[in-house]
């Protein structure tokens, strides 16, 4: 699953964005643009319950990846938002009336599910730990910073302490174009910038999120996880309860390795944060012989 030994190359992308086919202020043209214009490698264009041929703008260079967002409240009053990525397009089966449901429709056109901003929602862990087959939640999703609840890691620390696996995603969940634009997204190592090849590696877990640092290598050898990263201030190994472990920068400067010895079970997941409190999230590694 470490995605830095593999082959490939990294791409940057966002998984999460909407147009004036739904409630984002852009239209699509305008949208991609945004984008392209920012270095980004790919989007998926994400409106609400349908599904947004973009394809045209696909190039050599950059792909577009078809992709929708469903919502529903289910009957214990939760609501749930799940994006899917590299769909077939359909709109949504306005009778779904459960979490599991949107996801089982995004699978079954093909594509991979990603359980929306957690926090946002007020979704806690027993709402979301019943279902399966989507490959993550977004740990971070920039469009919620507007009511100040864009980051849900303590909502993925609860679910992974209690082994459910799952991976984090940084999105921008983009409406405004503003606070909301080109702030998260994911670092996706694939063979080639093809559909195919970033959805295989999003499947995989070959990818990690980041507001700005870089993760360059991460090790587990002889009992040990070696980082190497872009200048941090800070370098975080997350696990369980209060076993986690933090590598500072002296004030005023930098770091961009940090070594640990690990434990033997449970899970590790590695944040490294910059001067300017941005963070990158490794997805996790996690030590149990079954995973
Ligand atoms: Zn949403
Ligand atoms: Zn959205």
């Amino acid at each position: 699953m470490n995605p830095f030994p593999r082959e490939g190359q990294w791409y940057k992308g966002n998984l999460h964005m909407h147009t004036t086919f739904s409630d984002g202020d852009l239209d699509l043209a305008s949208a991609i643009a945004f984008y392209k214009e920012r270095g980004y490698d790919f989007v998926s264009v994400t409106d609400h319950r349908k599904t947004t041929d973009a394809e045209r703008f696909t190039t050599e260079t950059f792909l577009t990846i078809p992709g929708t967002e469903l919502d529903c409240w289910d009957h214990e009053g939760n609501e749930y938002h799940i994006v899917g990525v590299g769909v077939r397009p359909f709109d949504q089966d306005p009778t779904i009336r459960s979490g599991q449901g949107l996801i089982d429709q995004i699978l079954d056109h093909g594509g991979v599910a990603i359980i929306a901003h957690p926090y946002w929602l007020g979704l806690e862990r027993p709402a979301i730990q019943k279902l399966k087959g989507a490959i993550g939640l977004e740990v971070y999703n920039s469009g919620c910073m507007d009511c100040g609840k864009a980051l849900s890691d303590v909502h993925w620390d609860d679910l992974l302490h209690h082994g459910y696996y799952t991976f984090g995603v940084a999105t921008d969940d983009t409406h405004r174009y503003t606070y909301d634009g080109a702030v998260g997204w994911v670092m996706v190592r694939a063979a080639e910038l093809t559909q195919e090849s970033i959805m295989d590696a999003l499947r995989a877990g070959h990818f990690y999120s980041s507001q700005g640092p870089e993760l360059y290598d991460i090790r587990v050898e002889d009992g040990w996880i070696h980082v190497e990263t872009s200048d941090v201030a800070r370098i975080a190994f997350v696990s369980n309860r209060g076993r986690g472990w933090s590598v500072w920068a002296k004030p005023g400067e930098t770091i961009n390795k940090a070594s640990i010895q690990h434990w033997t079970d449970g899970y590790c997941r590695i944040e490294a944060i910059d001067t300017q409190g941005r963070k990158a999230w490794s997805q996790p590694i996690w030590f149990n012989a079954s995973r």
